[in-house]
C-alpha cells in the first residue's frame, strides 16, 4: 500500500512564528498565559504548557502578569481591557490575520458596512468584528445577512483567512443575488491566506490520486475541518487527531492512501500517522501472501 503526503501540509508560517514568539516570551518572563489555546491542537498545547505557556480562557482567568494574543489575533476591545488591567501583552497575531484586521478597520472607517465570510464563533472572526468597529456581521451564507440592519449603502466583504476561495466566490455570488438596489457599492477584498490555499489545493490534488484520505488535526481546528470537507467531496476521507485513532478496517482493499494535515498540526503527529498507515499496509500484505 502506498502512503503519500500532500505537497503542502501541517504547520504554516503563522503558527511557527506564533510558537516561536510565545516560547521566547515565556523564557523572558518566566511563564506566560495565552488568551485561549495557542493553536487548536491539544498535543501542541500540552507541549507548550511544559514550557510554562498556559491557557487562560478569558482575561478574568489570567493569574499572571503577562498574557499573549494567539495567531488568531484579538479585537481592539480585548487589547484595551488588557491595558486597563495593567497586564503586559505579547502579541503573536499572524501577519496575515493582522492584514485582514487592517482591511476591516479601513473599510469601516471609510463608511462601509463590513461583511465577514466566516464562522461567527471563531476567535479570528470575533477579532475582525471588533476591528470593524461594530459595523460588521459575519456569515457563511449570503442569505444570513438579514442580521445586518439597517443595511448600509456601501458594503465591503472580506473573508476569515482560513476559508476556501471557491466558498468565498460562492458567498459573494449569493450576496449579489440577495442585496437590494439601495446598496450602491460592493467592495470585495480577498483576505484568504496563501498557506491555507496551498494546503487546500495540495489536498484536492492528492485526494484525486488516492483511494482514501486521512486528514490530521485538532478537533477544534477550523482549517483542518475544511481540508476534510474538501477531500470528502473527492474520495473517502477520515479525520483524526492522532495516529491511534486510525482504524485498520478503513484500509481494506486500498492500495493508495493520502495524508494531509491542518496548519496547526505538528510534524510528529503527521509522521506517527504515516508510520501507522505503513505498518497496517505491511501487515495486510504479509497476511495476503
Ligand atoms: S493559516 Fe494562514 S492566517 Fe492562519 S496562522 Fe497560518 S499563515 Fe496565518
Amino acid at each position: 500500500m502506498e502512503v503519500r503526503k500532500a505537497r503542502a501540509l501541517g504547520f504554516c508560517f503563522g503558527v511557527r512564528r506564533a510558537i516561536r514568539v510565545l516560547e521566547e516570551a515565556s523564557r523572558e518572563h518566566g511563564g506566560i498565559e495565552t488568551l485561549g489555546p495557542a493553536v487548536h491542537n491539544q498535543q501542541v498545547v500540552d507541549r507548550l504548557s511544559g514550557m510554562e505557556i498556559r491557557v487562560a480562557q478569558s482575561l478574568e482567568q489570567a493569574r499572571g502578569g503577562v498574557v499573549a494574543i494567539t495567531a488568531h489575533g484579538a479585537g481592539p476591545e480585548v487589547l484595551a481591557e488588557i491595558r486597563a488591567r495593567q497586564l503586559y501583552v505579547v502579541d503573536a497575531t499572524c501577519p496575515i490575520v493582522r492584514r485582514a484586521q487592517r482591511r476591516a478597520r479601513e473599510l469601516s472607517r471609510a463608511g462601509f458596512g463590513v461583511i465577514i465570510f466566516g464562522e461567527v464563533t471563531h476567535p479570528e472572526v470575533k477579532g475582525l468584528l471588533g476591528w470593524a468597529d461594530s459595523k460588521a456581521v459575519a456569515a457563511l451564507e449570503g442569505a444570513e445577512l438579514t442580521s445586518f440592519s439597517p443595511l448600509p449603502r456601501r458594503l465591503g466583504v472580506i473573508s476569515q483567512t482560513t476559508q476556501n476561495r471557491s466558498g468565498f466566490a460562492q458567498f459573494v455570488g449569493e450576496l449579489m443575488a440577495v442585496l437590494p438596489p439601495r446598496v450602491r457599492e460592493l467592495r470585495i477584498i480577498d483576505t484568504i491566506c496563501q498557506a491555507t490555499q496551498k494546503r487546500q489545493e495540495a489536498a484536492t490534488e492528492l485526494a484525486q490520486r488516492s483511494q482514501l484520505m486521512v486528514v490530521i488535526g485538532g478537533r477544534d481546528s477550523a482549517n483542518t475541518r475544511r481540508l476534510a470537507e474538501i477531500c470528502s467531496t473527492v474520495v473517502e476521507t477520515h479525520r483524526v487527531e492522532m495516529a491511534s485513532e486510525i482504524d485498520e478496517a478503513w484500509l481494506k482493499g486500498k492500495s493508495s492512501v493520502g495524508v494531509t494535515a491542518g496548519a496547526s498540526t505538528p510534524n510528529e503527529a503527521i509522521n506517527e500517522v504515516v508510520l501507522r498507515l505503513k505498518s497496517f499496509g505491511e501487515s495486510s500484505q504479509a497476511g495476503s501472501i
